[in-house]
């Protein structure tokens, strides 16, 4: 990794685990953790106009238009002294990792790694349905979760190639419990 920058970023289907492990490993690297999904959750929930054009599209587990999404993390980098990140949901699209590889040549800090959480499907839609029940998240309910899956398969699986060919894709097997995928990850980096 570079010495004044680091950015990581956390790919992966929904349910996999990338929030609670991005969060650890922001906590323990000193890192900011930015999710995008955290970030429109509260646009929704204090009824803001983003909140109230995304909300819709987050209901049926589709994808945010990579204009509104490019807006957040615009503003999220602007004004940091030092680019340390670890992104959590984001990119999702081609375009979007396009346009994060734009965006932070501008500033000459470059992906450090792109850690990708493997779990398998049927692992993952129980999960969805448990974390339903725990946090009441209204897009974790069995016809979304397909859609947000298949949403992964078509729009954001063809990222794990992207950061494949720039040599900075790093797989971690995302079964087990968190404490052991999170020293996988550890190790992986
Ligand atoms: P997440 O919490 O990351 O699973 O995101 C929840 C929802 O927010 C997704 O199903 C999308 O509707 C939207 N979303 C979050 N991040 C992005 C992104 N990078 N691009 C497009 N939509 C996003």
């Amino acid at each position: 990794m570079s010495s004044d920058s680091t950015v990581l970023i956390f790919l992966g289907p929904p349910g996999a685990g990338k929030g609670t492990q991005a969060a650890r490993l922001a906590a323990d690297l000193g890192l900011r953790k930015i999710s995008t999904g955290d970030i429109l959750r509260a646009h929704v929930a204090r009824g803001s106009e983003l909140g109230k054009q995304v909300k819709p599209i987050m209901e049926r587990g589709d994808l945010v238009p990579d204009e509104l999404i490019l807006a957040i993390i615009r503003e999220e980098l602007s004004g940091m002294p030092q680019v340390r990140v670890i992104f959590d949901g984001f990119p999702r699209t081609t375009q979007q990792a396009l346009a994060l590889d734009e965006l932070l040549a501008d500033i000459s800090a470059p992906v450090d790694a792109a850690l990708l959480l493997e779990v398998d499907e049927a692992e993952l839609v129980g999960r969805m349905l448990q974390r339903a029940k725990m946090e009441g998240r209204s897009d974790d309910n069995e016809e979304t979760i397909k859609r947000r899956l298949q949403v992964y398969r078509e729009q954001t699986q063809p990222l794990i190639e992207y950061y494949r060919e720039r040599g900075v894709l790093k797989t971690v097997d995302g079964l087990g419990d968190p404490g052991q995928v999170y020293c996988r990850i550890r190790e992986a980096l």
